[in-house]
Parts: C-alpha cells; sequence; structure tokens
C-alpha cells in the first residue's frame, strides 16, 4: 500500500523533467526535437525549429503552434499534475479563463490561476475508493445471496418437496399397474385369464352411452373391437378407458350398512368354508371372497342391468328369499365385516396417499415454475422473486416487483397502470443481466403497450433509486442491488488514469 503513491510519484518527476514546448505533451514530445527542423505532425511542411509556438501558424494541422492560440485549429495539453492530462482548444489558450486545473493555459493572459490538479486528484481518488468499497461489500453480500438460493433449492428439492418427479412417476405407474391387476383378476369372473365381452357386462358402471347397461358393442369397444384381453393388454390398452368408472365389487361404495347380523346361515349355508375363529385372517379373507364369486356367479343374470335401491329386509332369512341383490349384499358375519372394513380403511389410506402425491406434485410444480426463472449465472438475482420495490414521485409510486411486473399508481388515487410484465433480460449481449425488460403493459392512447427497462446498478442495498420515460410510453427504471455487482479486482484499482503523469 505505501509503494503505490510513491509509484505514482515516479513518472510524474520524470515528467517534469522532460524538456518540451509548451503544450506538447509527453507521448508527442519526440516529434519536437530543438536539433532539427520540424515537420509538421501531417507532413504537410518542415519548418525551422524556431517557428515552432512563435505565434504563428505555418502547419495546416496547427502542430507548429500547440502553446500559443496562433492556429485555429490547434490544441494544448495541460499536464494536469495530480489529476488527468487534457487536451484544451488551442483557442483556450490565454483567453482569461482557466481551463487546465494547474492553470497552465493562462501563462500570458494576467490571469492567475490556482493549481486545483491535487485537490481534483484527491476527491477523485476518494470517489473511485468509495465505489470500490461499494462493490466489494456489495460483492460480498452477492455471494451470500448466492449462498442462500443454493441453500434453497436443496431444501426444496431434498425433504421438502420429498422424492423426485421421476421417482413420483415411477409410483404412480407401479400403483396404477397393481390397480389394474387387480381389476382384471376380479373381472376374470371364470378366472381363464382374460376379461371377455360378457365378464366386462357384469360391470354397468361402465356403461358409456348412459343407458345404464354395458351392451356386446360397448363391452366389445371398451376391448378394443377385441372379444376378450389378456392381463398386459387391459393393462396397456383397455385400462385407462375405465379406470375412472370401474368399481371395485368388494368395496361397494354405496353398499346400504347391513342392519341385521342374520350372518351364521349364510355362512353356514358355505359347506366348504371353514369357519373357526383360530384360522388365519388370510383363509379368512379367501374364504369371503369365495362367498362373494359364488354368490355372484348364481344370480349374474339378474344382477346384470341394474343396481336396485331395495335395502335387505332387516328380518328376512337372506338366503331363499330372493336370489338378487340381497343375495350380492348379504348382511356380513363378523369376518366378513371384518374385511370390508379393512379394506374401506385400506381404500382411505390410498385416497389419502393419492391426495398427498397430488400435493406433492403441485409443489413441485410450483417449485419447476420457480426456478425455471434465470436467476442469473448463479442465482444471485432469485431474491428479488417475490419482493416488490417501490419508488414514489411527486404523482406517482412506482412500483417494481422483479420477475412479475411493474406498474405506476397516482398518489392522489385511482388505479395503477401497468408498465409492464417480465420478459426477459435484456443487457447487451456481454452483460446480460444488466438489464431486465418488461413488456405489454396497459396500451397507451393510440400508441404502443408500455414497457419498462430496468437497469441494475450494483450498491449494497436494494432498492429504485429512478424512474424516467425517456420516449413515450417506454420506461426506464434504475435498480440497486447487490446482485449486481461485479467481482471486485483483487487489490484495490491501480493507477490507470494517471498513467501519463
Ligand atoms: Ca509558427
Ligand atoms: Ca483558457
Amino acid at each position: 500500500m505505501l509503494l503505490l503513491p510513491l509509484l505514482l510519484l515516479l513518472p510524474l518527476c520524470w515528467a517534469v523533467e522532460v524538456k518540451r514546448p509548451r503544450g506538447v505533451s509527453l507521448t508527442n514530445h519526440h516529434f519536437y526535437d530543438e536539433s532539427k527542423p520540424f515537420t509538421c505532425l501531417d507532413g504537410s511542411a518542415t519548418i525551422p525549429f524556431d517557428q515552432v509556438n512563435d505565434d504563428y501558424c505555418d502547419c495546416k494541422d496547427g502542430s507548429d503552434e500547440p502553446g500559443t492560440a496562433a492556429c485555429s485549429n490547434g490544441s494544448f495539453h495541460c499536464t494536469n499534475t495530480g489529476y488527468k492530462p487534457l487536451y484544451v482548444p488551442s483557442s483556450r489558450v490565454n483567453d482569461g479563463i482557466c481551463d487546465c486545473c494547474d492553470g497552465t493555459d493562462e501563462y500570458n493572459s494576467g490571469i492567475v490561476c490556482e493549481n486545483t490538479c491535487k485537490e481534483k486528484g484527491r476527491k477523485e481518488r476518494e470517489s473511485l475508493q468509495q465505489m470500490a468499497e461499494v462493490t466489494r461489500e456489495g460483492f460480498r453480500l452477492k455471494r451470500i445471496l448466492i449462498e442462500d438460493w443454493k441453500k434453497a433449492r436443496e431444501e426444496k428439492q431434498g425433504d421438502g418437496a420429498g422424492p423426485s418427479t421421476e421417482q413420483l412417476a415411477a409410483s404412480r405407474a407401479q400403483r396404477e399397474r397393481e390397480l389394474a391387476a387387480d381389476a382384471f383378476q376380479e373381472l376374470d369372473d371364470d378366472m381363464d385369464g382374460a376379461v371377455s365381452v360378457a365378464e366386462l357386462q357384469t360391470h354397468p358402471e361402465l356403461d358409456t352411452d348412459g343407458d345404464g347397461a354395458v351392451s356386446e358393442a360397448e363391452a366389445q369397444a371398451l376391448l378394443g373391437g377385441d372379444a376378450q384381453t389378456d392381463a398386459a393388454s387391459f393393462h396397456d390398452r383397455v385400462w385407462a378407458a375405465i379406470r375412472d368408472k370401474y368399481r371395485s365389487e368388494a368395496l361397494p361404495d354405496d353398499l346400504p350398512a347391513p342392519s341385521a347380523p342374520d350372518v351364521t346361515e349364510a355362512k353356514e349355508e358355505q359347506p366348504p368354508v371353514p369357519s373357526p375363529p383360530t384360522e388365519e385372517e388370510e383363509e379368512e379373507e379367501e374364504a369371503a371372497e369365495d362367498e362373494v364369486e359364488e354368490e355372484e356367479e348364481e344370480d349374474e343374470s339378474e344382477v346384470l342391468g341394474e343396481q336396485p335401491k331395495e335395502a335387505p329386509p332387516p328380518l328376512a332369512p337372506p338366503q331363499p328369499a330372493s336370489p338378487s341383490e340381497e343375495d350380492k349384499m348379504p348382511p356380513y358375519d363378523e369376518q366378513t365385516q371384518a374385511f370390508i372394513d379393512a379394506a374401506q380403511e385400506a381404500r382411505n389410506k390410498f385416497e389419502e396417499a393419492e391426495r398427498s402425491l397430488k400435493d406433492m406434485e403441485e409443489s413441485i410444480r410450483n417449485l419447476e415454475q420457480e426456478i425455471s426463472f434465470d436467476f442469473g449465472p448463479s442465482g444471485e438475482f432469485a431474491y428479488l422473486y417475490s419482493q416488490c420495490y417501490e419508488l414514489s414521485t411527486n404523482e406517482y409510486v412506482y412500483r417494481l416487483c422483479p420477475f412479475k411486473l411493474v406498474s405506476q399508481k397516482p398518489k392522489l388515487g385511482g388505479s395503477p397502470t401497468n408498465l409492464g410484465t417480465w420478459g426477459s433480460w435484456a443487457g447487451p449481449d456481454h452483460d446480460k443481466f444488466s438489464a431486465m425488460k418488461y413488456e405489454q403493459g396497459t396500451g397507451c392512447w393510440q400508441g404502443p403497450n408500455r414497457s419498462t427497462t430496468v437497469r441494475l446498478l450494483c450498491g449494497k442495498e436494494t432498492m429504485v433509486i429512478s424512474t424516467t420515460e425517456p420516449s413515450r410510453c417506454e420506461y426506464l427504471m434504475e435498480l440497486m442491488t447487490p446482485a449486481a455487482c461485479p467481482e471486485p479486482p483483487p487489490e484495490p484499482p491501480a493507477d490507470g488514469d494517471h498513467d501519463e503523469l
């Protein structure tokens, strides 16, 4: 750090010592060698050296009079030690106005110019340092923003949303296969490994033309024109068409609650079914299924068309009375009821799982929408999403909700005007993220739709610092944000501006 001022001074000392005519820059001094005749810089003439700065214009380009006002097209170079060197038009030499901060342009006008170069240099260095400080601090904040975004993404993609979309899709497909397999088994009444037109017809809920029954033609259409289908093509081609209508016989929704436990008879009536309570539950289930199936076979023809509402007469013996609906849905014995309850519970759980799956998919969609925005090379602009920033002028309150919209609301009341909704990043190719474009705002009367360009400037805070309307219905807004801060150079900026001194 201490070296820096010294390095700065070194060329300065040199500059002072190099002998050159008044008004000549250090870069050009070798053209003015007093031991030789002078050739105009444009090569138009060569004159004796004593005609340089003799207050008479000899060269067309004015290069023989760098230190006087003799040539109208010449220019005077001020060294401005401590600040920036400067060329002024020759006409300003000795015109009574101080143009160079070192005052050298007024060497013969009677005006005394104070040398303000050091002061100007100091001020400029200060403001450069301030800017560098802002950039450093802003960039530090930007790195934090980037980290935050990374973490937020990991969280959202990790436990927040649970499994990935691929996993969800896979488990959904798997469940669909199971559902289809169950339905197939149930539909395959004669268990010949195929679901036939007739078997499909036993499910009136699959009716497609609204007459309450599945005709042969309808069933065939559901089977894709075939007479029957095996399990594989049932899943591939039939299931999707019937899944939403299909109702499992084992889980009837509108089953009237069995009112009388007439079961023992019903049970006993099935001789092959062993019913000691010590039996495994599974066997019970099988028994129950057998029961249902056998009964169905018995009265298939009658059950076919309709779903009669008549509840089973509570006290009537179920058996002999009617073979129809009561038989299909008899009052259940304890085990059967337990099985049905368990099945219902399973269905509830399934529906619950289905719901939470949908929720997850929803939140993933939202997340995907959010991360589908281009939030900058490292996501540094992500924090602006879901924020809004306002700027009040005398007449309006301007509101910028990054990645969403810009609006303008009259202070004295009235509804806001849309100045554009999020369009795209709009900086130049090498600096795409330096500007945003908001388009398709409220239409101007007899004009285009309003639009807004938002320029992003490096700063420690995030705020809208200006709003203008440079041309009709086209607005320009400046948003200060750490996310726009470039990476500062590793050391405080070297003295690029002072090279010539
Ligand atoms: Ca001359
Ligand atoms: Ca002057």
